[in-house]
C-alpha cells in the first residue's frame, strides 16, 4: 500500500545538515516506525513520503520552515538563577532542558535548553536544537501497513518497534 494518513510506516533514515554533517539516523537494523499524518515526523518529511511504498528510496531537503522552524532570537534570554527553586539549580548545567511558559505568556509552555551557565544567571534558548537548519534526509521505506483501530485511537504505533504498554 502507499503511504497516506493513518498508515504505519517502517523506515531507515539518515539525517544530515546542509553541510553534510551527520545529525541522526535510525538505529542499526532497527527501523523507525511511525503513524503517518499525526505530526510524528517534521512536516517536510511527511509530505515527501506521502504516496511512497515499501522499497522506495526518498531523498529530501527540508527547509527550516517545514522542519524545526526558523531560529527565533526572541526565544534566547537570560534568566537569573534565583528564579529557580533551590533544588533545581544544581542540575541546570549547560545542555540541561526544562519546560516553562514563555515570559508574560501563560499557557505557552515550551522546552528551554541551557546554553551557558554563569554564577548568577543562565543563558537559555527556547529554540529546538535543529531550528534554522535545512534537514537532508535519505530514507529507505521498509514497510507500510494500515493502522489498527486501537493505534488510531491512541495516536501512536503499537507492537514491534512501536509503543509498549
Ligand atoms: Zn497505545
Amino acid at each position: 500500500m502507499n503511504i497516506a494518513k493513518n498508515a504505519v510506516v517502517s523506515m531507515h533514515y539518515k539525517l544530515t545538515n546542509a553541510q553534510g554533517e551527520d545529525l541522526d539516523a535510525s538505529e542499526e537494523g532497527e527501523p523507525l516506525v511511525y503513524l503517518h499524518g499525526h505530526g510524528g515526523l517534521v512536516d517536510g518529511l511527511e509530505q515527501a513520503l506521502e504516496g511512497k511504498q515499501a522499497g522506495d528510496h526518498v531523498d529530501v531537503r527540508v527547509p527550516p520552515e517545514l522542519g524545526y522552524g526558523l531560529y527565533d532570537r526572541a526565544l534566547d534570554m537570560e534568566v537569573p538563577l534565583k528564579a529557580f527553586p533551590d533544588d533545581a539549580r544544581d542540575r541546570l548545567k549547560e545542555g540541561a532542558r526544562f519546560a516553562s511558559d514563555q515570559p508574560g505568556k501563560p499557557g505557552t509552555e515550551i522546552v528551554y535548553t541551557v546554553v551557558e551557565r554563569h554564577p548568577e544567571h543562565l543563558v537559555v534558548t527556547g529554540n529546538h536544537p535543529l531550528a534554522g537548519q535545512t534537514l537532508v534526509f535519505a530514507v529507505d521505506i521498509v514497510g507500510v501497513r494500515a493502522a489498527t483501530k486501537q493505534e488510531l485511537k491512541h495516536g501512536h504505533v503499537h507492537g514491534e518497534h512501536g509503543h509498549d504498554h
